[in-house]
């Protein structure tokens, strides 16, 4: 650009003046066009773009004005600058036509040339600075350009790289989504399992996880119950050392051992636990199954004690037999004495009195003790609770404990169908747990009286009564609050008076006492119900 050569356009008519106009200006910079007249002139404008004009102004044809108004006529070329060149019009009049034309300077004739040079020259520079602030106009409008299209590349790509990340995101969260599924799988299994599962670090014996059935197993209300807390804190003391003599062990693999355990509620109960050692995100950890087999303890246990007792049962069985034939002969030469001697007549009745006591008592126990079949037989109810009592008297007064009746002598007949020596177990199952309940002595109170076709019979105590919160478990399997209870009677009670469609219902006030009454279908109510309903 800045070799570029410059064009200016010399006008006159006069081919002299063009040589000496020419002769002036000539320099390696500019490229001078002559035009001999207004017209020639006109029609170089048109052709090619021009910095500078230095134009006669009296020529034949249109004068130097003229063809300057038509110059400024055309948009592309009005502000080209044109020097008039005169030497006749030096009046103010034409000098001030000269500028309306848009004249810009004005040359007297004959002219100064270096005037002239440097006057021209100015204009060629100014028409190059201009040309330049152009030009950099154009490269800054191409660079706007390039900018703008660069910043849109480079938002599409912004938005594509969004897209693209969130595609991923998408895809690494549904792969997340299905690994907490799979994981969610396994920890509903490891939660819902029927077995107590605690899980363990190697050489910790605080848990990491417990599932629902292990919070249940130890009574806990939450996880955080037990989480955060040694096992050995749920483990009974005198088994601590088993425990960690076996978990010393564990790392060569499953193993199998039994313990107590002390649930939160201070329950005790037997479980048979085994761990296995596995590895668990990079850690040595420990599994540990716990499953409750108290009950099946117990069972085994109680079976013992069944075994025991009927061993025990069929010796008193022999035992009270060889009772009652000495018995019959002690009765029978007492009453003989009693006739003879006449003085101690009230010593012979209580000396009778009592032998009848204890073949009473001795016959009970023969009931008791024979062997067990379900037959039905009709029972004088009343006479059942008399014999009872007469069992039960001594036990309860080496307790302090008075026994009393209230249905009176004169027994009606109470007549029910079903298997005496069971309700028997049944009464003395009730009246030893009163007896037991009631440590400072006391009466207990014995009804029977018929309601509608049942009878019912209640046995009131004065004992320590039962807590509510404890009242539904008692009747449950193994419930018991003595230390050498076997937590079995109401529940054997309960099935024996089912089994004669009678009912139990247990009411007890803590401090106060306990009423246990049943209810048991009468027999001849029964059959005649049944004759007059068919
Ligand atoms: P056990 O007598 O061996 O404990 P039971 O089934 O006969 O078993 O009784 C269960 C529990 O019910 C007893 O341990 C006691 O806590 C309570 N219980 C039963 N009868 C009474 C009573 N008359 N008064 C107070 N508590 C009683
Ligand atoms: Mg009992």
């Amino acid at each position: 650009m800045d070799n570029q050569l410059v064009n200016i356009l010399l006008v006159d008519d006069r081919e002299e003046n063009l040589l000496a106009l020419e002769a002036v200006l000539t320099s390696p910079n500019y490229h001078l066009k002559k035009a001999l007249s207004g017209e020639e002139a006109l029609k170089w404008v048109l052709r090619e773009e021009f910095a500078v004009i230095i134009m006669d102004v009296q020529m034949p044809g249109m004068n130097g004005f003229e063809t300057a108004k038509m110059i400024r006529q055309r948009d592309k070329t009005k502000d080209v600058p044109i020097i008039f060149v005169t030497a006749l019009s030096q009046t103010d009049e034409n000098v001030m036509q000269g500028y309306s034309v848009g004249a810009i300077d004005y040359i007297i004739k004959p002219f100064n040339p270096s005037i002239l040079k440097s006057k021209v020259n100015g204009f060629v520079s100014l028409f190059l600075n201009q040309k330049k602030v152009e030009e950099q106009a154009k490269i800054i409008a191409i660079r706007t350009r390039e900018l703008e299209d660069a910043n849109r590349t480079l938002k599409s790509n912004e938005a594509m790289l969004e897209a693209l990340v969130k595609e991923r995101t998408n895809e690494l969260t549904n792969t997340n989504k299905m690994l907490l599924e799979s994981e969610e799988k396994y920890r509903r299994l490891v939660e819902e399992s029927p077995e107590a599962i605690i899980l363990t670090r190697e050489n910790s014996d605080v848990p990491f996880f417990i599932n629902e059935t292990g919070v249940k197993l130890l009574k806990a209300s939450s996880k955080e119950d037990v989480q955060n807390r040694s096992l050995f804190q749920f483990i009974h003391p005198d088994d601590h050392k088993k425990v960690r003599e076996t978990l010393a062990k564990n790392r060569d693999g499953l193993h199998t051992y039994e313990h107590r355990l002390i649930c939160l509620n201070g329950d005790i109960i037997h479980v048979e636990v085994k761990s296995i050692p596995f590895d668990y995100k990079g850690n040595s950890c420990l599994h540990i199954l716990v499953r409750d087999i108290t009950e099946l303890k117990h069972s085994r246990e109680f079976m013992q004690q069944t075994e025991k007792l009927t061993v025990v049962g069929e010796l008193a069985a022999g035992i009270a037999h060889e009772i009652r034939n000495p018995l019959t002969s002690l009765k029978g030469f007492t009453q003989l004495l009693g006739d003879r001697i006449d003085s101690n007549q009230d010593y012979m009745d209580i000396m009778i009195t009592e032998i009848e006591r204890i073949n009473t008592i001795v016959s009970e126990l023969l009931l008791l003790a024979k062997p067990r079949r379900m037959d039905f037989h009709e029972i004088n109810i009343a006479m059942v609770l008399k014999n009872i009592i007469t069992l039960m008297e001594a036990q309860a007064n080496l307790y302090g404990v008075t026994l009393k009746c209230e249905y009176c002598d004169d027994l009606p007949e109470f007549i029910i169908h079903g298997e005496e020596n069971k309700l028997k177990q049944v009464f003395i199952n009730i009246l030893k747990n009163a007896i037991e309940a009631m440590e400072q002595g006391g009466d207990i109170l014995i009804s029977a009286q018929p309601i509608g076709n049942e009878i019912e019979i209640t046995f009131i105590d004065s004992g320590c009564g039962i807590p509510p919160e404890l009242l539904s478990k008692v009747g449950q399997p193994f419930f018991t609050t003595k230390e050498k209870g076997t937590g079995l009677g109401l529940m054997v009670c309960h099935s024996i008076i089912e089994s004669h469609q009678g009912t139990m219902v247990i009411d007890s006030v803590r401090g106060k006492g306990t009423t246990v009454s049943i209810k048991l279908p009468l027999y001849q109510t029964q059959l005649k119900t049944i004759e007059y309903s068919s």
